[in-house]
């Protein structure tokens, strides 16, 4: 392990603890029940480690983007629905931190790390990978009025603060979108369904909708027409964080199909023993290895702030890692057999929980796009 100090070493080894006796023996339940897990919330607030990300004077931790990498990946090798909240919290919080307004930073940042949750919101119904056609929009300005809808927000309906994108002046496209910070208890703000998922059953995905709703001129992040900047570079490093989670999630499903075909006897040997299972276990092993050494080294560029080489990395990491952990987690299931394909094994979940992770935050296709602009700009 490098990049890393003795002191971060320790957050990571707190966390690998929680991971393998708190979270670990709830995550079949949690997937089960598909209720929200208040339980490892609070664990994740006792810990310090809710929104590591944020600076030591919002009451974070400060953690590197490389040292969440690993956090997210060390939970999510047990658990990605619990993994998902802390992605889900850095995403609502870092439109925040990006923004310029200290004032909101001082309202808004220190509850984060208190138990309070946050949400990023830019998807509609008819404006998925095709984000400028979204529909909310604002009216007048001193008060901002804001009509529309958003769907699949990730802690949609348990968010105290939700980081919300609207035009401000549609005319405009792009430039027209500007950021808001919206308050749970708002005026017109209306929640619709939780979604009933395949897998990351643990997180809650919400409608949201907005009728007449009120927002301050004061929580409007940034300047009018500067949200598809903020949009972005939340975007990007969100990217990072599924990376992460994929490189996790094929970890944590490795370890199971590696633990099983020691012990399982077929033609009076270990099914370890099988050329076909070895070589099957070998390509799962070096793929996910590849995966996370890019993951990590999207993670330096952005703790390096090397701006020009965050969005292609990042969208590589994304696509590698997601595309790779669907792959490992359908191949576990195979060499456990039978038993993989029971809810008595947690390899049929991992790869329930794999599928979103190329679908969320951009697809794998839109993040091939994305790779490919880049590479062509250069
Ligand atoms: C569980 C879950 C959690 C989510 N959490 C959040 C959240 O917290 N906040 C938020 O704002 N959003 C969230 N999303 C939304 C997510 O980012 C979108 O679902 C995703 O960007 C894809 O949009 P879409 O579902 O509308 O698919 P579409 O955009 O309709 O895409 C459908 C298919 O067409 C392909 N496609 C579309 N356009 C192109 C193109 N130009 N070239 C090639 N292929 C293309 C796509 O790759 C895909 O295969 C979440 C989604 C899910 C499922």
């Amino acid at each position: 392990m490098t990049d890393i100090s003795q002191e971060q070493r320790m957050i990571l080894s707190t966390v690998r603890k929680i991971a393998r006796e708190v979270i670990k023996p709830r995550a079949a339940e949690i997937d089960e029940s598909q209720e929200f897990p208040w339980d490892i919330v609070k664990v994740f607030t006792e810990n310090g480690i809710l929104t590591p990300l944020l600076p030591e004077k919002y009451g974070g931790i400060g953690a590197s983007y490389l040292l969440f990498s690993k956090i997210i990946e060390e939970i999510s090798k047990v658990c990605a629905s619990s993994a998902l909240i802390l992605i889900a919290q850095a995403d609502g919080m870092l439109p925040i931190l990006y923004g310029e307004s200290e004032a909101l930073k001082e309202k808004y940042l220190p509850g984060l790390t208190k138990g309070k949750l946050a949400a990023f919101a830019a998807t509609e119904p008819g404006a998925g990978s095709d984000i400028l056609s979204m529909r909310t929009r604002t009216g007048q300005k001193d008060v901002y009025v804001i009509n529309g809808q958003k769907c699949f927000i990730t802690n949609g309906s348990v968010a105290d603060v939700i980081s919300l994108y609207a035009y401000t002046d549609p005319d405009k496209g792009a430039k027209g979108i500007s950021a808001f910070v919206v308050e749970k208890g708002s005026t017109g703000l209306k929640y619709g369904r939780d979604e009933n998922k395949m897998g990351m059953r643990g997180s809650i995905n919400s409608e949201l909708f907005f009728e007449d709703l009120t927002v301050p001129a004061e929580n409007r992040i940034g300047e009018e027409g500067e949200g598809i900047g903020n949009l972005m570079a939340t975007l990007n490093t969100s990217r990072l964080f599924a990376a992460a989670q994929a490189v996790g999630l094929a970890q944590g499903a490795i370890n199971e199909a590696v633990e099983y075909a020691k012990k399982r006897v077929q033609f009076g040997q270990p099914i370890s023993k099988i050329q076909a299972i070895q070589f099957m276990m070998a390509d799962m092993v070096a793929s996910m290895e590849s995966a996370r050494l890019l993951t990590y080294q999207a993670a330096r560029y952005i703790d390096e702030k090397k701006y020009s080489l965050i969005p292609k990395f990042c969208a590589m990491a994304k696509f590698t890692a997601s595309d790779l952990a669907m792959k490992v987690t359908t191949d576990a299931v195979q060499v456990m057999g039978g038993y993989g394909y029971m809810k008595d094994y947690p390899v049929e979940r991992m790869m329930r929980d794999a599928k979103l992770i190329q679908i969320y935050t951009g697809t794998n296709q839109i993040m091939r796009l994305v790779t490919a602009r880049e590479i062509f700009k250069e």
